[in-house]
């Protein structure tokens, strides 16, 4: 048993032993060591985090103590917030710098903004002669995957809990460990037995398993559009409501009129921010043909000029993919691909599952390069002649999630309201934390953050007088 082993399951507001003794080892993907082990949950452990759920949500859904809960939670997670980026780093080997800023300091802005959300008195709303109130839909079935582990988790237990509903949790198996300091932090909080419940496991098993649960009012799901789709699938026969959050394959339109240097700059970073593993991340760069070739090397030297090792070195920008699975799926598209690669070498040597910031040019924009979701650090350079050309390049995706527009302010606001996506950064404006995010077309299904994010969990009913 090593330090950071976790045995149990957290159901009904205790840690019990799992129904299974088999285990799931979970990878340092830097020194493809085994960091610790946690349950490989099974449906009879499911069923039992359902039941409580279940128990707990009348009185979850009616408690006046919300916002007191979550304010105690949010000073319960930020006193672990050093914890947070330390397992971040050796589970998924995000670099030590985004580990503090992002993966724990996001978590925690949502976190606050819910037990915001939840203080907030909600004014009375009429039509005609309807009163119109806002319920919690129920047992929530919460699905994460291990790219940003914790803030997944928050984005949807936060936003569940502000609404009144109760969750079950499955985080991913390659990451599952910053889940159990929520727990940690709940438990410190007194969050009441049964709101809050944790199985770990596989998804073929535990995802499934919640998915397909006759308890479970809604499942919310961030990962994959394949799983999304099986998901989706399973909630159909009890016409359970499901909220999904997919993948994407973003573009970042650089306009006649940009600011060239800073839109492959900033835009470099965006693609290979946590080694290329975001779903937002602008992994097709467009740019206007008079800027191109400037463009191309630009961005050449920007991924040239990042550090890929060790997470914890302070130094190092890139650090590995998650899973040798993943490396090798990553090292596939760029294998296949018939682009000019103008930098990258994706063979590097060594223990931990790494790849080289990896850039192509002159990449056409029907290839399998430009249209599949390649989730590592490999951008696509594509040439375009005129705004109606970059619009018409930028949607030809089956995603909608995200996307960049850099240009004269007017012009690159025309550009961004053309995109079918559910979010465009205008000349770099940052992420919001309580704005609607999430995606059109096969990026999926609902809104998570701030207030939108608090409506996916509730119903509206109309009462007449
Ligand atoms: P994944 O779909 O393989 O897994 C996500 C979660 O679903 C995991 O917890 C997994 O165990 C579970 N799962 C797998 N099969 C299941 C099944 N049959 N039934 C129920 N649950 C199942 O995705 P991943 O590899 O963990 O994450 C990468 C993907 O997530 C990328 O495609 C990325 O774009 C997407 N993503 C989207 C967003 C977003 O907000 N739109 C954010 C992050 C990641």
């Amino acid at each position: 048993m090593t330090s950071l082993d976790r045995p149990q399951l957290y159901l009904g507001g205790e840690w019990v032993t799992p129904a299974s003794a088999d285990t799931i080892a979970v990878e340092n993907p830097a020194t493809e060591e085994v960091l610790g082990h946690v349950p490989a949950g099974t449906a009879a452990d499911v069923d039992r985090a359902v039941a409580a759920a279940q128990a707990a949500f009348p009185g979850w859904a009616v408690s006046t103590d919300r916002a007191a809960v979550l304010d105690r939670l949010h000073t319960s997670l930020a006193s672990r917030a050093g914890k947070i980026a330390e397992t971040v780093g050796l589970e998924l080997g995000a670099p030590l710098k985004i580990a503090k800023a992002v993966q724990a300091g996001l978590p925690l802005a949502v976190l606050r903004s819910y037990a915001d959300l939840a203080a907030k008195p909600v004014p009375e709303r009429t039509i005609g002669n309807s009163v119109i109130e806002h319920e919690p839909i129920g047992v929530v079935g919460a699905i994460t995957p291990w790219n940003y582990p914790l803030h997944q988790v928050v984005a949807k237990v936060a936003a569940a809990l502000a609404a009144g509903c109760t969750v079950v949790l499955k985080p991913s198996e390659l990451t599952p460990l910053v889940a159990f300091l929520l727990v940690d932090a709940a438990e410190e909080a007194g969050v009441p037995a049964g709101v809050l419940n944790v199985v770990t496991g596989t998804g073929p098993v535990v995802g499934a398993a919640i998915a397909g649960h006759p308890g479970v009012d809604m499942v919310s799901f961030t990962g994959s559009t394949t799983t999304g789709r099986a998901i989706t699938h399973a909630a159909a026969d009890r016409i359970a409501k499901v909220a999904l959050e997919l993948g994407g394959k973003s573009a970042n339109v650089i306009l006649e009129d940009a600011d060239v240097t800073r839109a492959v700059k900033v835009g470099v970073g965006n693609a290979f921010l946590n080694s290329g593993q975001t779903c937002t991340a602008w992994t097709r760069m467009l740019v206007h043909r008079s800027h191109y070739d400037e463009a191309v090397a630009l961005a050449a030297k920007t991924a040239d000029g990042y550090t890929v090792g060790d997470p914890f070195a302070p130094e190092t920008r890139l650090g590995p993919l998650v899973s040798r699975a993943q490396r090798e799926r990553v090292l596939g598209f760029v294998e296949r691909a018939t682009a000019r690669r103008v930098t990258g070498d994706p063979s590097l040597p060594g223990k931990g599952h790494f790849v080289a910031p990896t850039v192509f040019a002159d990449v056409d924009p029907s290839s399998e390069l430009a249209q599949e979701e390649i989730f590592g650090p490999v951008l696509s350079i594509i040439p375009f002649s005129s705004d109606d050309e970059a619009v018409a390049i930028a949607n030809n995706s089956k995603y909608g999630l995200a996307g960049g527009v850099w240009g004269s302010d007017e012009r690159a606001l025309s550009v961004a309201r053309r995109l079918r996506t559910g979010q465009v950064d205008v000349n770099g404006g940052s992420f919001n934390p309580v704005a609607p995010f999430g995606g059109y077309k096969q990026s999926g299904v609902g809104r998570e953050l701030g207030e939108f994010g608090l409506s996916e969990f509730q119903q509206v009913k109309a009462i007449q007088r």
